[in-house]
């Protein structure tokens, strides 16, 4: 038996017709840039996920960078973000000319302590960035309440998180604009890189879509500087059909999860991720934590069963952010967290048989 961490062969196969008619489509039609297809996607995206726009671009690091862009960040400005994610989401912070300004998370979801949010913010501080990481959403009712308090905007970092629900409502749509990935690995994934931003505002809707493409709504008429980053058309049509599935793809994770809490729940030794009351967890990730971590990581190994950190070090601790003086101290939960995290493989495929190899060889190594 091979296991796979994520096996993306599973799922072209799975719609391979479908996928297959929509690139022949886009090559019989040689536009490779832009054109319907890139706007019905965007319409059929936001649609479906219940948003007035959607602006696709090249990838979530852009998507990140060109919404804090547009929602005013630059020179000077702070940004809050949570100490635990993926460099995009403080590096798109300092391209824009601001600093990312820390915060440990919470003990039990690994999201952005609200807690803690208050007494980093000063007079530069414009914006925070929650994110919902590993498909867990944050703890959006207080960040609102410190946002709206202190007039700062909130930008969610969805990358990980499509059609995660809080209290009833997809992430994504709680703060002023969200951002969505679609590497091949994430939850809606295109085949190369390709991202989204989604807003309810239309004018910072149009002024994203003008940034995205060289500050020009109307070619040659530009508004301001920009940049390029926009979805490739072979990018959009697959996107298009692999939205039809999304919905099911995120049940039958959901599904996975629900059976690793009761195959894993009892194991001594071993904490398996805890989901937000009234929340709806889209399982990008399933994250255990043990004290025995990197123990446990060799013996799974060993056993044919591949383990993944998300991700090794914490980003205040990252050499690009040694210059702020940044300690474990600083952030005790995050880095607890660090040094116990290991990241199972679950995709919506993932065949039962594997599922059921993997958790024999967890608990085997927590008997023996
Ligand atoms: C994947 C990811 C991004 C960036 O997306 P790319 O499409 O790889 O640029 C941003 N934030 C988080 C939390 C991510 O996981």
């Amino acid at each position: 038996m091979e296991i796979s961490f994520v096996d993306l062969k599973a799922q072209y196969d799975s719609i391979k017709a479908d996928i297959d008619a929509a690139i022949k489509s886009v090559i019989d039609n040689t536009a490779f840039i832009g054109g319907p297809i890139v706007r019905e996607f965007q319409a059929k995206f936001a649609e479906k996920y219940g948003v007035k726009h959607c602006v696709a671009v090249a990838n979530g690091t852009d998507a990140i960078y060109i919404a804090l862009r547009m929602i005013g960040i630059g020179d000077g400005d702070e940004v809050i973000t949570t100490a635990h994610s993926w460099i995009s989401t403080s590096e798109t912070i300092s391209q824009t000319g601001a600093k990312p300004v820390f915060v440990d998370v919470e003990p039990d979801y690994f999201t952005i302590d609200p807690e803690k949010i208050e007494e980093k913010i000063t007079e530069r501080t414009k914006a925070i960035i929650p994110v919902h990481i590993y498909g867990q959403v944050c703890d959006m009712d207080r960040i609102m309440a410190i946002a709206k308090k202190h007039k700062l905007k909130v930008l969610e970092d969805t990358a990980q998180a499509h059609f995660s629900e809080y209290r009833g409502t997809r992430a994504g749509l709680i703060g002023d604009v969200a951002t969505f990935s679609f590497y091949p690995g994430k939850n809606l994934g295109a085949y190369g890189d390709a991202g989204a931003i989604i807003t309810n505002d239309d004018e910072l809707a149009e002024n994203m879509r003008m940034f995205a493409n060289h500050g020009a709504l109307i070619k040659h008429q530009h508004k301001m500087e920009g940049i390029n980053s926009r979805l490739d058309t072979l990018q959009a049509a697959i996107l298009a059909v692999k939205l039809n599935h999304i919905l099911d793809w995120t049940q039958a994770r959901r599904d996975c999860a629900n059976r690793y809490d009761k195959l894993l729940g009892g194991i001594d030794g071993l904490v398996i991720p805890k989901v937000r009351p009234n929340s709806k967890h889209s399982y990008h990730l399933y994250v255990i934590r043990t004290d025995r971590r990197d123990e446990l990581k060799s013996f799974l190994a060993s056993k044919g069963v591949p383990t993944v950190l998300h991700y090794p070090t914490i980003l205040p601790l990252l050499k690009p952010y040694e210059k702020y003086g940044y300690t474990p101290e600083n952030f005790p939960v995050a880095y607890q967290n660090q040094n116990t995290i290991l990241s199972i493989p679950i995709y919506p495929e993932l065949p039962d048989d594997h599922q059921a190899y993997i958790v024999e060889q967890i608990a085997a190594f927590f008997n023996k």
